[in-house]
């Protein structure tokens, strides 16, 4: 087992990671808000979270990777004012929520894949979890954490002293801004819905003159509860369903940063209040994807999706390689030069591990510079997942003397994290009439015919392939 250096939330320090239990790990992650297309932003967080998992892989443990669906309760603003974000897509885009939830969530599978993201071992649902949820906020009703106001139940914050640990939430300055929080039958402002009503006026339309403005629209998605019928608020969704696979108390839990304030610093206290046992032992997050200095989000007007970048023909993965260039903890500024220079060093990557053939006997001198590569890349992804070091390194060792086989051992090895699909990378099938060409225009180079070469060239890249001259002679590529 490799030991690994992660960087925890809770303690805001770089930990030893410990499992639970030996050798194996519960990794929850937060999944998508299937109510449209995810952005690249979105994709930044899942890949860091694929990263970490291949990370733990590799370490040597056993991976129990649990990811949910959110396809209710999430509100567009995080602390339960406004709309439910699937509600208000369904009504816009003209489709029920679930068909939306079903339409989005394949659209996020088809996304992972193509950023070669491993699948976790349990996808689950909010919504084939309400009996689970409504249990949970049960025992916080008994345990004497809920209260109810007219539109739902509610979690008392002030009731637990460690309220907002994760995020060291100022709780005296949130009460201070109290006042321009919208809802006020909340008690304190930090409290949060567990359970959500749907809007009695819809139910009961006799009533609907007596509000303005607000959306009268019937609720595709709502179930019956002991408080009346509804949905789950977004926080229990998580703690339900991280608890029922994962155990009270497991390993690891992951997010954006935006998670931190609201929805884990909610999962922690809601989770911990009913076990009265510790919920998560590390928490990761992954910082922004960002443009223009600003974050990217949905609501900022600035998301870009994986199919945008494909129709502007780049490859899923020059993306995954951009993200590996910046530390998860560090802000990724989204440019298309840099887009532009991930697409080139990933071609060139691939180029490179194309041209490993072996070139004489293996020495002992080769096998302890692979051996050095291999410890300063471990060094590397087990520092808190330090994955722009562990690229520079792979460049460095392919640019070194080391000799070809042992420099593609490494490369498969090393793969197993970058997900880059370098271990399939194959020779190119060159066509015979391109090889041809490219014969043709070495003689004429020989004869220093340097138009007749350059028509050649031309000729040889309007049929698709660039011809490159090394100290080797000439390399054909696509
Ligand atoms: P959502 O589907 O809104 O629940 O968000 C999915 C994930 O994307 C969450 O973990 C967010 O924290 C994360 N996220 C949202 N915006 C960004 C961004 N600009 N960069 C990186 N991650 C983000
Ligand atoms: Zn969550």
């Amino acid at each position: 087992m490799l030991p690994l250096h992660l960087y925890n939330t809770l303690s805001r320090t770089k930990e030893l990671f410990q499992p639970l239990k030996p050798g194996k790990v519960g990794l929850y992650t937060c999944g998508p808000t299937v109510y449209s297309d995810p952005h690249i932003g979105n994709l930044r967080t899942y890949l860091f979270e694929d990263i970490l998992r291949r990370v733990l892989a590799y370490a040597g443990y056993k991976v129990k990777h649990v990811m949910n669906i959110t396809d209710v309760g999430h509100l567009t603003g995080d602390r339960d004012m406004g709309e439910d974000k699937m509600q208000k897509s369904a009504r816009e885009q003209r489709k029920t929520a679930w068909d939306l939830a079903k339409l989005y969530t394949l659209v996020f599978k088809e996304n992972m894949k193509d950023l070669h993201m491993l699948a976790p071992d349990i996808w689950c649902k909010a919504t084939d979890h309400i009996k689970e949820q409504v249990a949970l906020i049960q025992i916080l009703e008994k345990k004497g954490f809920t209260y109810q106001t007219s539109d739902g139940v509610y979690f008392d914050t002030a009731r637990l002293p460690d309220y907002g640990k994760l995020a060291h939430l100022n709780i005296e300055g949130l009460r201070e801004g109290a006042r321009v929080e919208v809802n006020d039958e909340k008690k304190n402002p930090t409290d949060f819905a567990l359970w959500k009503l749907s809007n009695p006026l819809v139910r009961h339309p006799e009533r609907t003159e007596r509000v303005e403005g607000s959306t009268l629209q019937k609720r595709d998605m709502e179930w019956p509860s002991p408080w009346g019928v509804g949905f789950p608020g977004w926080h229990i969704e998580c703690s339900a369903m991280s608890m029922k696979y994962l155990g009270e108390t497991f390993d690891m839990h992951c997010g954006g940063v935006d998670h931190i304030a609201v929805h884990h610093t909610n999962e922690i206290a809601q989770s911990e209040a009913a076990t009265g046992k510790q919920f998560v032992k590390y928490w990761m997050h992954g910082e922004f994807l960002i443009i223009n200095e600003g974050r990217m989000g949905k609501s900022e007007g600035n998301a870009m999706t994986l199919v945008g970048l494909k129709a502007k023909a780049y490859d899923p993965l020059a993306y995954r390689y951009l993200t590996l260039t910046a530390h998860y903890r560090q802000k990724l500024n989204f440019t298309w030069e840099s887009l532009d220079a991930a697409q080139n060093a990933l071609n060139n990557l691939r180029d490179h591990v194309r041209a490993l053939k072996p070139e004489h006997p293996v020495t002992a001198t080769d096998r302890k510079l692979a051996q050095n590569f291999q410890e300063r890349f471990d060094k590397a992804i087990t520092d808190d997942l330090n994955m722009p070091e562990a690229l520079a390194l792979t460049w460095d060792m392919l640019k070194s003397e080391l000799e070809p086989r042992l420099k593609k051992q490494l490369v498969k090895t090393f793969d197993k994290i970058f997900g880059l699909g370098l271990d399939k990378v194959k020779a190119y099938k060159i066509p015979p009439e391109i090889k041809k060409l490219a014969r043709d225009r070495e003689a004429a180079r020989k004869k220093k015919d340097w138009a007749k070469s350059d028509e050649i060239r031309k000729h040889i890249e309007s049929l698709g392939w660039k011809v490159e001259d090394t100290e080797k002679g000439f390399v054909l590529r696509k």
